[in-house]
């Protein structure tokens, strides 16, 4: 097979003339990602608004560039050979909040810090977002896989999304359309198929006002607790979905893996639904891990878990 460099060049040369520097080529991702692993970037671009996004998109799909939008990268892994195609990196940050009636809504740009933005809203007197205080990433990964904690999540605040279609452009998206569950919506379904996927821009939530301090003790316990359950270090987070009736944690360390290891990866002997990269750990050390866990827990105890982490990228096993 020849390479049609021509082909190449012209799609570089579009982005650049469009995006000028923000657009670069071969750029290690780990560094973008919560658990610092992961290969380069076949192609990178760094967008600061949504439009910049809706532009980068459209652009993807009209040249036929594949595209991945990375936000925290704090709910995926990404393979150590990287990514082919193109990743938009999500800076797109911009918070307005206005009156609606008795409550406030807010507009957050998709690339929104979840966490900032929870504590804007502490400090403005407005309930709803406390439980997100320390949930790394952005706005918009948060809505497509419905993030949440100490018994809230995402859609309890969020109204609508505006979110870019391939094919069909800009339009706005009720949150009963996301067809929300635990830790899933219509977007997540759509990881792993090999399709062009939606894009959200912009997300609309709706807060009512209370006492800051009382909001401020709230989150205050959520913290602590997170302190006393969770492991520091680079990780992703949980790794797999609680399974119904279950929690994955449970399962694992019931399954006698807490502390094992592959290289500098280690299912933390704190939380063990947490896979912490102790500083050199691979891509490959800890999908190695996530599948030892996978089977000992399906061989043990019949139940088979669902990864809450989507895996990106390009790979050995698949190959
Ligand atoms: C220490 C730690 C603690 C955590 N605690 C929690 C917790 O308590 N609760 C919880 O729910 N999660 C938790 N997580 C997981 C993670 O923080 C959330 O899932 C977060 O919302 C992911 O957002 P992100 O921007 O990092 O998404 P990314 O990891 O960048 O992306 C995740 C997926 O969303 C897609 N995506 C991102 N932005 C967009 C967009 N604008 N449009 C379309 N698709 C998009 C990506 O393409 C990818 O498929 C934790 C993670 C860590 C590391």
């Amino acid at each position: 097979m020849t390479l049609d460099l021509g082909y190449y060049h012209d799609v570089d040369a579009r982005f650049i003339d469009r995006f000028g520097p923000q657009f670069q080529r071969n750029v290690p991702l780990a560094k973008y990602t919560s658990a610092r692993v992961g290969g380069p970037a076949n192609m990178l671009l760094t967008v600061h608004s949504a439009e910049e996004l809706e532009a980068a998109v459209t652009l993807a799909y009209e040249t036929g560039t594949r595209y991945f939008i990375l936000g925290g990268g704090s709910n995926i892994l990404v393979a150590d050979q990287g990514v082919d195609g193109l990743v938009i990196l999500n800076r797109a940050r911009k918070v307005q909040f206005r009156h609606a009636g008795a409550s406030i809504v807010c507009t957050a740009e998709s690339g929104a810090n979840l966490s900032s933005m929870a504590r804007q809203c502490i400090s403005k007197g407005l309930g709803g977002l406390e439980w997100a205080i320390g949930v790394p990433g952005t706005v918009g990964g948060a809505v497509v896989g419905n993030s949440g904690a100490h018994g809230s999540d995402m859609s309890d605040n969020l109204v609508a999304i505006t979110i870019w279609e391939p094919g069909r452009g800009k339009r706005t998206m009720t949150v009963e359309e996301l067809n929300y569950g635990y830790r899933d919506s219509i977007l997540k379904r759509e990881q792993g198929k090999h399709r062009p996927r939606r894009v959200v821009l912009t997300a609309e939530l709706r807060f009512d006002l209370e006492q800051t301090q009382v909001l401020t003790a709230r989150a205050d316990a959520f913290t602590a607790k997170r302190k006393q359950s969770q492991p520091g270090g680079a990780s992703t987070g949980s790794m797999f979905k609680n399974p119904e009736n279950y929690y994955a944690g449970y399962l694992i360390e019931a399954a006698g893996l807490k502390g094992l290891r592959f290289g500098d990866a280690e299912i933390s002997e704190k939380h063990a639904n947490f896979f912490i990269n102790h500083g050199q750990a691979t891509a490959e050390e800890i999908r190695a891990l996530v599948a030892e866990a996978w089977h000992v827990v399906r061989d043990r105890f019949g139940v088979e878990m669902d990864l809450e982490v989507e895996l990106v990228g390009t790979w050995d096993f698949e190959s």
